[in-house]
């Protein structure tokens, strides 16, 4: 019985595109069908492994056969096979998140008008279309019947029962389409061209692409002696791939292109990997890895779907992929694969994660990592501060989500934003270009970068020239608290009340005024009730008139990220305010020159207000803000 059925919406607009645009690598399409056939035998393998009595061992082969008449290319494998559910969900429907973020970029694309992005795409099966006015698959699992699937890449796909004269596996037919213009795909039919586009893309596959391919072979006299200047055709069974894995060979022996082509096929990720960790170790425990940072942030790594984790390998049989255990949640961006002769073959997925080898392993891995990326930060400035700017927050976030207990592994990893430079900067160097008399490491916490370089409290610094840590991102603060000190320099926040750096003579100073204005102070304390604890008057500020500190416990930034989150909020979570007078402003004396304390305790509200208003925060009652500050300028310009 043959059914027509329609792909899925989301299939659809990829097929479309798959068809109507312009790729610059078309070529693609085998690599991808090739990695597809490999997937299969490596399901089918573990299956054996698990379920002997339904999988019989087998020896395993893709092969890919052409006929120019026909203009076909027909790949075979002997592995997993579909049921006709299983065409149903894996072809006519987009379960692959690589498909969706092609989408994504899609979108993006056409805002941008820029296609470049997309020529360079793998989209999985899909990618047929680019080559195929028809395409066949029929399929067989071991324990069920075979069937045949048939599209031309438009709106719709048949599927109907068929024979297959093999147990099981799949074999696609791809129906070439017509030359037309630059486009040669008769190309694909010359065995030259398949055995170089096996070798480019897909080398390290672990079982032999197998193709038919004519020799020359000089003939043979009556003594079986070669003869000289004749020669003859041969049909002989090449395998096209090396079959080494990657992760088998020597690093030394694995060109960086090979990893990249490897990383995109694998991944199936569009960008070259921003770097490559190619790691062998003997020891006690002993493992291949392949450990990548992607070259872009992948458009899903925020959100639950993302699946996070390293694919298993044992002795070079495929486990399992996203295996999460095997690297901590704050390097959740690293791609990779992790192959171990100490990986137990046959236990269930579950076992897996109790055995004491993976923690091992594990651990190991991670170190790895770190230690790859301190050498970037040493030797490529650039490559590192990318890296940096994509998933800088990621370490941060190691820092601050282990309590401090990584701190000495990571800080080292860490940049930021700062007062007295464009480029971020380690705290190693900030560090070093302290002043011998300051003792703490100094930031500001906000919004963005604009908000937190305006901030009142830092205009005595500026004047000074001391550096300032500038902290824009929300787990910034969080991961300098856990961290709590660095090179047993404490972290100091410019905005919290006492400042340290206070010199006698300003002391003195502040001291003197405190005592001289006791009453009006007094007066702004309780005009102030329940907003703030204190008000006291300031060395920090030149240009500005206020500015709110905190005293120990959150600040401000901290309550404003801790009340942005979903959830309940307690007591601890809000900040205790100390109102700072810039005691050698104009609204100073103006508030002051009130006299009435009525008035003082009234007006009070005024330098609240513009002290949140400078700090980048909203006032409660705009109206009466304005309102009483012209009041005030009216009764000033009355005096
Ligand atoms: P991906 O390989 O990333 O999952 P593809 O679009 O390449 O995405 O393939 C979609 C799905 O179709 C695969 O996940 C697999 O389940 C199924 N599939 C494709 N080719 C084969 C094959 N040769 N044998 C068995 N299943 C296959
Ligand atoms: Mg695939």
């Amino acid at each position: 019985m043959k059914e027509e059925k329609s792909f899925e919406t989301e299939s659809r607009q990829i097929l479309d595109l798959m068809i109507n645009s312009i790729y610059s690598e078309k070529e693609i399409f085998l690599r991808e069908l090739l990695s597809n056939a490999s997937d299969a035998i490596d399901k089918y393998r573990y299956c054996s492994l698990t379920k002997p009595e339904t999988y019989p061992t087998k020896e395993h082969f893709i092969r890919i056969a052409a006929d120019k008449k026909k203009r076909t290319i027909t790949i075979t494998d002997n592995g997993i096979g579909m049921s006709k559910e299983d065409i149903e969900n894996n072809l006519g429907t987009i379960a692959r998140s690589g498909s969706k973020e092609f989408l994504a970029q899609l979108e993006k694309a056409k805002k941008d008008q820029d296609y470049s992005i997309i020529g360079q795409f793998g989209v999985g099966f899909y990618s047929v279309f680019m080559v195929a006015s028809k395409v066949e698959v029929i399929t067989k699992p071991i324990d069920g019947p075979a069937h045949l699937f048939s599209s031309n890449g438009e709106a719709t796909y048949t599927i109907e029962d068929c024979d297959y004269d093999a147990d099981n596996g799949t074999q696609i037919t791809i129906y070439l389409k017509k030359d037309e213009g630059d486009l040669h795909f008769s190309d694909y039919l010359e065995t030259y061209k398949i055995e170089n586009l096996v070798k480019k893309y897909s080398d390290y596959i672990r079982y032999p692409i197998k193709m038919e391919v004519s020799v020359s072979k000089p003939d043979l006299d009556k003594d079986g002696k070669p003869i000289e200047g004749k020669y003859h055709d041969e049909i002989e069974d090449k395998t096209l791939n090396s079959m080494v894995p990657l992760w088998k060979k020597a690093p030394k022996d694995v060109k960086e292109e090979e990893l990249n082509e490897f990383y995109k096929s694998k991944f199936g990720d569009f960008e070259n990997p921003l770097l490559s960790i190619n790691v062998h170790t003997e020891g006690i425990y002993s493992y291949q890895a392949l450990l990548f940072i992607p070259g872009h942030v992948p458009y899903n790594l925020y959100s639950e779907n993302y699946e996070q984790g390293l694919s298993v390998y044992s002795r070079g049989v495929f486990i399992q992929d996203y295996y999460k255990d095997l690297i901590p949640n704050y390097l959740r961006f690293v791609k990779g694969l992790v192959d171990s002769d100490d990986f137990p073959l046959n236990v269930s997925r579950e076992m897996l994660q109790k055995t004491p080898e993976m923690a091992k392993i594990a651990k190991n891995v991670e170190t790895k990592i770190i230690s790859e990326l301190k050498k970037t930060k040493k030797n490529d400035e650039e490559k590192y501060n990318k890296f940096f700017e994509m998933f800088g927050e990621f370490i941060k976030y190691g820092i601050y989500s282990t309590y401090g207990m990584k701190k000495d592994d990571l800080q080292d990893l860490l940049l930021f934003h700062h007062l007295n430079g464009d480029k971020p900067i380690s705290l190693e160097d900030y560090v070093k270009n302290m002043a011998k008399d300051q003792k703490e490491i100094y930031f500001a916490s906000g919004k963005n970068l604009d908000e937190i370089k305006a901030l009142p409290q830092l205009e005595a610094k500026k004047k000074d020239g001391v550096d300032v840590l500038l902290l824009d991102k929300n787990i910034d603060e969080f991961c300098v608290m856990a961290m709590h000190d660095y090179d047993k320099k404490e972290f100091k926040d410019v905005s919290s009340e006492s400042d340290g750096e206070l010199s006698k003579e300003d002391k003195e100073r502040l001291d003197k005024l405190e005592a001289d204005n006791r009453r009006t102070l007094d007066n702004l304390i309780e005009g102030l009730k329940g907003k703030v604890d204190n008000v006291i008057f300031s060395a920090k500020l030149v240009d500005s008139p206020v500015c709110l500190s905190t005293k120990e416990g959150i600040s401000m930034n901290a309550e404003r990220i801790i009340n942005e989150e979903p959830g309940e909020k307690n007591e601890e979570m809000k900040s205790s305010k100390v109102l700072e007078i810039n005691p050698d402003h104009d609204l100073w004396k103006a508030v002051a020159g009130l006299g009435d304390d009525e008035q003082i305790k009234d007006y009070a509200s005024i330098l609240y207000d513009e002290a949140m208003l400078l700090q980048g925060y909203d006032i409660e009652d705009k109206a009466t803000f304005v309102r009483k500050l012209n009041a005030l300028f009216v009764k000033a310009a009355s005096k």
